[in-house]
């Protein structure tokens, strides 16, 4: 982590700056998931271990809840299955969940928690954050939520096998928090269709703004934070958590519900983008409707994270 360190970001706790200048398009870190798991949704349509679509799967002959592109996407994914495959047979065995696999958030905490057991919470000197010292927000989460949360928590505790470690209720907790505040969805190999969700510890600590400099796209299961502009050295780096393309009204209400906090960024203090007309104004060093047809700066943003996708797919040909 050359160009980026861990900062105390006023009124926001921990965020990233960079340490250098940055350029549009620049990787400030690309990152494995801790964990990750496909959605219940999709668990026979992708693989539980490339996490890519196909037609025919191969079935995991013990648990028969995780399928395979084949034998090498298998092996390759025995590593976090091991464990799993077990559990998920032994759940689908218990009288109310007979034949079903726990949910994608019980799954991926499950997952966390081995991963934590075996390595402890930083597994290498490129994650900047152990996940004990994450936020989890569960005294911000409303009623509703906090019932979910233990529902979650009754089936972890009967998925998780006796011969684990067994943890205390406020850590299982604990994860289940971070987890539904800093879950990110992970894509599929062309990176368009949502099909899991996973656990990137470095991710977690990049702040929100409305405006972000970057943007965060996976390449090959890995993650990557880009830079959409020129970012100076000493600059917060952040992302948008919502589609910074709704009104503030909106944003406001989706952060509040999903990420608990109020929004103070500048475009939120000003309602900058709900004037849909900016002509002549210099946004991120472009001006904007100098021509004839203007054209807005939230689609200027938009446009540059295609291309970062267009770079990405013509540097890297997929398969
Ligand atoms: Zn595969
Ligand atoms: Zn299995
Ligand atoms: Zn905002
Ligand atoms: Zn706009």
């Amino acid at each position: 982590m050359d160009n980026i360190e861990v900062f105390d970001s006023p009124g926001k706790g921990r965020g990233l700056r960079a340490t250098k200048e940055l350029l549009s398009g620049d990787v400030l870190f690309s990152e494995p998931p801790f964990a990750a798991v496909v959605f219940d949704s999709l668990a026979d349509k992708i693989c539980h271990s490339c996490f890519r679509r196909q037609d025919k799967l191969q079935r995991c002959g013990q648990c028969k809840f995780a399928q395979y592109c084949d034998k090498t996407c298998q092996s390759a994914g025995w590593k976090e299955h091991k464990l799993e495959c077990g559990a998920i047979k032994a759940f689908g065995a218990i009288g109310d969940n007979f034949g079903k696999a726990p949910n994608e958030n019980i799954r991926l905490a499950a997952r966390i928690m081995w991963r934590l057991d075996k390595e402890g919470g930083v597994m290498s000197d490129m994650q900047m954050t152990s996940l004990d010292d994450l936020e989890n927000h569960i005294s911000d989460m409303p009623e509703d939520d906090l019932k979910e949360l233990k529902v979650d928590i009754h089936n972890f505790l009967d998925y998780w096998p006796r011969n684990s470690k067994q943890h205390r209720v406020d850590d299982i907790s604990h994860i289940f928090g971070v987890i539904n505040c800093n879950g990110f969805t992970v894509s599929d190999q062309r990176g368009l269709n949502a099909v899991g969700v996973g656990l990137f510890p470095n991710l977690c600590l990049v702040n929100h703004d409305c405006w972000p400099n970057c943007t965060v796209i996976l390449n090959h299961g890995k993650i990557e934070l880009r830079a959409l502009g020129k970012i100076e050295p000493g600059e917060e780096v952040t992302v948008s958590y919502v589609d910074f393309l709704n009104v503030t009204e909106d944003r406001q209400r989706q952060l509040k519900m999903h990420y608990f906090f109020d929004c103070t960024c500048e475009h939120c203090k000003g309602h900058i983008k709900d004037d849909l007309k900016m002509g002549g104004k210099v946004v991120d060093g472009v001006k904007v409707g100098a021509c004839e047809c203007e054209i807005h700066p939230c689609i200027v943003k938009q446009i540059k994270i295609y291309f970062i996708f267009e770079i990405l797919e013509s540097s890297h040909p997929l398969p």
